[in-house]
């Protein structure tokens, strides 16, 4: 798989009235095209801050964030920008509005745009019947289930036909069966659409069913600890396939073990007293 992103030493701090507070450290890897990574790390260590870096929304203090063009090159400027028009960004709040009826907050982004023609308008349709929600078009966000606000809230992303897909805890509000089903779901879109994401996730078994390699950061200030490639005996398993598998195990123990060391870490004496 080719690389589409690449980020080098990429380092950044928040600055207030309080003073520096240093959220990443050197932070250096590559996303290949089509790959699906989880990110996890301790609560508060800059996983978002991470996310915004590469959106654009925040810039590095030192290092640099690149997409690689496709000749292997790294891009320019203007071919940077054109990209960060190329990423969708889904947070754990759906952010569907209330006033507008499922389809309309789907097409909302390309309204924006300006981009909402015929070809869309098809491409939507398409996804509101592949993905179950086609009845639902003319409902509120209200009527729908929280795994169906998700998948509304995902063709949303997806209409802006992204190349990339940011993903902060999208599942994380969502009840434990919701959240295996909305996977398999979102799982299966992205293979389908050949998407590239980045998934930030507190649920390592989350992490384990969905990612190709996950990428486990360090406390405040987050440093790579160390990146973990997962293989399975047989390809092409949905999420929920995976967590009954020998190599599932395996790879959540790992990654229990390196985990392990910032849970005992968290000042439990305090919340007991
Ligand atoms: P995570 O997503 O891993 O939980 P964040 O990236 O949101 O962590 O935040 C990393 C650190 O930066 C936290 O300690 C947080 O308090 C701090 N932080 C986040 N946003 C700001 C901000 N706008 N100003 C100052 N500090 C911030
Ligand atoms: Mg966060």
């Amino acid at each position: 798989m080719k690389p589409l992103l690449e980020l080098i030493d990429v380092c950044y701090s928040y600055h207030s009235k309080g003073g520096e507070t240093p959220a990443l450290q050197n932070i250096s890897f590559q996303v290949r095209q089509g790959e699906f990574i989880a990110l996890v790390g301790p609560s508060g260590c800059g996983k978002s801050t991470l996310l915004s870096l590469i959106s654009g929304l925040l810039v590095p203090e030192s290092g640099s964030i690149q997409f690689v063009r496709s000749s292997g090159e790294n891009s320019d400027t203007a071919t940077d920008s054109a990209m960060r028009g190329k990423i969708g960004y889904m947070l754990q709040k759906d952010h569907l509005f209330e006033w507008r009826t499922v389809y309309r907050n789907i097409t909302l982004g390309l309204e924006i745009q300006h981009r909402l023609d015929e070809e869309s308008r098809a491409r939507i349709d398409k996804m509101l019947r592949d993905y179950g929600l086609e009845r639902f078009r003319s409902a509120r966000p209200s009527e729908l289930s929280g795994g169906m606000r998700q998948r509304a809230a995902l063709i949303r992303t997806l209409a802006l036909e992204p190349e990339l897909l940011l993903l902060d805890e999208p599942f994380s509000a969502l009840d434990f069966q919701t959240r295996l089903a909305v996977c398999d779901d979102v799982s299966a879109i992205l293979h389908r659409e050949k998407k590239t994401a980045i998934l930030v996730t507190h649920d390592l078994s989350e992490a384990v069913s969905m990612a190709d390699r996950i990428i486990i950061l360090t406390k405040r200030p987050a440093r790579i600890r160390n990146i973990l490639e997962l293989k399975f005996e047989e390809s092409g398993l949905t999420p929920l396939a995976r967590r009954s598998t020998r190599e599932f195990q395996k790879y959540f123990n790992l990654l229990w073990e390196e985990m392990r060391d910032y849970e005992e870490e968290l000042p439990i004496e305090e919340e007991r007293s």
